[in-house]
């Protein structure tokens, strides 16, 4: 007889910290146990025990193209007949390269890696490699993966004062992250006032999403953009969800801001592990072996994993991207609807492009402080709910709900029929 998913998990708890191998898969705070899950097709996802439930994680953001599409898996398979890891150059990765670089401006260089964490570790060596400087700057509320110089919050003291938000993480590498409110364009000038000379660069995600949804004004981006400039320091964009995600070229694109680097992550493997640090090549040449900052990667541009990404970003064109767009809607008005009759109606649903947030709360969010202090609270029993109706959103009140372009009428039908029944 096969295992149940709460089995299961017992089991995991022993071998495994926590149960999982990455924390918010634990469904800690949702009164629930996590689902252990056997299969994936299109936009719905099978568990253990062969309960189906339309998929709004969708691997926490790369499976844009839904689960298992064909093409990507045809040639997946093809690619995998050939070998799957050679430690040498080969062709896709370079087709991948030349592929994003001919569509995305501001990108003359790009270096392939196996993950969002690896891009942004990267990113911040590069900077300080270029700049000759030591200090970044990054926002609360956002999250850059979890190496050392990211895992900083803000400290008790004067503003731009940091400290370790886990253990393990020494005073000497806090102390060159400096942490500024997102929106607050004065709190970086001030920090750029104090510590200018050695801020190597701005770290953001352009578009925050994995704290809520919490969409910057244009100008906010466009100051730190200027800020950067005058100083001579770096502008990142952490585009690993809002990359290939809010159109081809994600926030970059839609702003017209253009960052000195950029990373990318999820969606740019097509599901497969990858990601990746761009931008120009006065820039991007510093890395070895054309340059002195180091970086390398063992399975980095296996071909496996560069043709999964080269086949699904190839699929993403401007009309799929009006499509994610408006199916995103249509969720998010069901969702709402749903809501208003059923306990729900204190919650309202913000939508970008296909993410999609639900918040008990009608505010406008640019920042964590205009999180309601009952989101969580409420978040478990909309999770419940959900789960039992047949629809997985992301474990967890702060991440957002990724469409994709396997949501279509047919699932939109589907997921009211599920709510309503
Ligand atoms: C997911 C994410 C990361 C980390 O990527 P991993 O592949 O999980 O290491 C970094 N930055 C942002 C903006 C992300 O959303």
């Amino acid at each position: 007889m096969s295992l149940t998913s709460e089995q299961l998990f017992e089991k995991s708890l022993k071998l495994v910290p926590g149960g999982v191998h990455s924390p918010v898969r634990s469904f800690k705070g949702l009164h629930t146990t996590p689902r252990f899950i056997k299969s994936a097709k299109g936009a719905y996802i099978t568990d253990e025990e062969n309960k189906t439930y339309v998929d709004f994680c969708m691997s926490f953001g790369p499976m844009i193209l839904g689960h298992q599409d064909q093409e990507v898996k045809e040639n997946i398979i093809r690619a995998l007949d050939n070998g799957w890891t050679y430690g040498a150059c080969e062709k896709y990765s370079l087709e991948l390269a030349e592929f994003i670089i001919n569509k995305i401006s501001f990108i003359e260089q790009i270096r392939f890696v196996n993950s969002g964490t690896e891009a942004v570790m990267t990113a911040v060596r590069l900077a300080r490699g270029y700049t000759g400087k030591n200090k970044i700057v990054k926002f609360n509320g956002c999250y850059h993966g979890h190496l050392d110089a990211m895992l900083i919050k803000a400290g008790s003291g004067l503003a731009g004062t940091a400290e370790a938000s886990t253990k393990g993480i020494t005073q000497e590498i806090a102390s060159n992250t400096l942490i500024c409110e997102l929106g607050d364009l004065e709190s970086v000038k001030e920090i750029f006032a104090l510590h200018g000379n050695d801020i190597a660069a701005i770290f953001i995600e352009p578009l925050p999403a994995n704290n809520g949804l919490l969409v910057q004004d244009h100008a906010f981006l466009q100051g730190l953009r200027d800020i950067c400039t005058k100083h001579n320091s770096l502008l990142v964009f952490d585009e690993v969800i809002s990359g290939f995600r809010i159109g081809f070229g994600g926030m970059a694109e839609q702003t017209g801001i253009h960052p000195d680097i950029v990373t990318y992550g999820k969606i740019i493997g097509g599901g497969m592990p990858v990601g990746a640090v761009a931008g120009k090549t006065e820039i991007m040449s510093q890395l070895a072996p054309a340059g002195p900052v180091y970086q390398a990667g063992t399975l980095s541009g296996n071909p496996v994993a560069m043709i999964a990404g080269l086949t699904s970003l190839k699929k993403l064109t401007p009309t799929a991207y009006t499509t994610l767009e408006t199916q995103t809607k249509k969720i998010a008005t069901l969702f709402k609807e749903w809501g208003m009759g059923h306990g729900f109606s204190d919650y309202n649903i913000l939508t970008h492009g296909s993410l999609f947030w639900a918040v008990p709360s009608n505010e406008k969010f640019t920042n964590i402080k205009h999180i309601p202090s009952n989101l969580n609270e409420r978040f478990h029993e909309l999770f419940k709910v959900f789960l039992n109706k047949g629809i997985y959103l992301a474990p967890n009140a702060w991440e957002v709900g990724f469409v994709s372009l396997a949501h279509d009428d047919k699932v939109v039908e589907d997921i009211k029929n599920k709510l309503w029944n």
